[in-house]
């Protein structure tokens, strides 16, 4: 087991935890725990194409938003537990099942577990795509290199205000742009092929209620960091509120067509390419169902 865990610092919050004997901020101890691993048809084309994303959602997170439509695992622990040997194999199964890729969701707390699962696939590692919700240091994307193609970070709050009030972290925006640059030099340019992303970094945002000029000065903040042509860009408009988000007034409705056109308008602005949601999808079903116990 990688020393790594012994104090953990894995994530921003660096807590210390001697996750061999205790649990972390993220909830979680060394161990490795999923809740489901499944082909996935729902994320943007190139990362979906015709078999799905290979999905594997992690237990735990180091962010703690109030309005996380994965509360299930994200933050009331529910999932499995795997060996680093059984993570190889879970991953073998999703190839088996003719998924584009092994898609890892949340996973920024098991990096040592999953580096070593990948190593177990020896040649026949497919296409790796990292799901975060961004909060992450750069150090910790080092350890990836060689292991991830495509980046999907999340980039969710500027204001370090908001950061707080919705997801615990103050500093979320310095940490999670250090960790976007980080990224970004790690796999270059987005490489897309046969329909497929091979390599890149697609940098997602979901417009949330309230919060238009705070997500206009983010995707300005962005275009000073990066060319158009270094990322792409998901403009998620599917925001429900959910979880604890009925504590906060102004979290307690969808967003607006306004909302979503105003921020899409910046994006636009900035010269951003990438993925764009119909209004529509606001009412479907995002959130799959998670699995307590082993079921596969
Ligand atoms: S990954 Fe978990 S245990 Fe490690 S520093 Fe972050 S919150 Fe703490």
């Amino acid at each position: 087991m990688s020393d790594a865990l012994a104090s953990c610092r894995l994530c921003p919050r660096e807590c210390g935890a001697d996750r061999r004997v205790s649990r972390g901020f993220c909830g979680e101890s060394d161990k490795v725990r999923i809740s489901r691993a499944e082909p996935h048809h729902w994320e943007e084309p190139p990362i979906s194409g015709k078999g799905g994303a290979g999905t594997v959602f992690f237990t735990g997170c180091t962010l703690r938003c109030c309005y996380c439509q994965n509360f299930e695992i994200s933050s009331h622990g529910k999932g499995f537990g795997l060996t680093v040997k059984e993570l190889r194999d879970c991953f073998l199964r999703l190839m088996d099942m003719g998924a584009e890729n092994i898609e890892l969701v949340s996973p920024t707390q098991f990096v040592p577990q999953i580096t070593e699962a990948l190593d177990m696939l020896g040649n026949k590692r497919p296409t790796v795509v990292y799901n975060t919700g961004g909060y992450e240091k750069a150090e910790t994307i080092a350890m990836l290199e060689g292991y991830v193609d495509v980046y999907l970070p999340d980039l969710k709050y500027y204001d370090s205000e908001l950061s707080m009030k919705y997801s615990g972290a103050a500093d979320y925006f310095e940490k999670t742009i250090e960790a976007i640059i980080t990224m970004q030099k790690q796999v270059g340019r987005p490489l897309i092929e046969d329909g497929l992303m091979k390599k890149g970094v697609i940098v997602r945002h979901l417009v949330l209620p309230s919060c238009r000029k705070d997500s206009i000065r983010l995707i300005k903040e962005l275009r000073e960091v990066f060319e158009p042509e270094d990322i792409l860009v998901s403009l998620m408009s599917q925001y429900t509120p959910m979880f604890k988000a009925a504590d906060f007034k102004e979290l307690s409705r969808k967003t607006s067509t306004f909302e979503y056109e105003s921020v899409l308008k910046a994006v636009e602005e900035a010269g951003f390419e990438g993925f764009f949601q119909e209004r529509s999808s606001a009412d479907e079903d995002y959130v799959p169902e998670f699995f307590d116990k082993k079921y596969y």
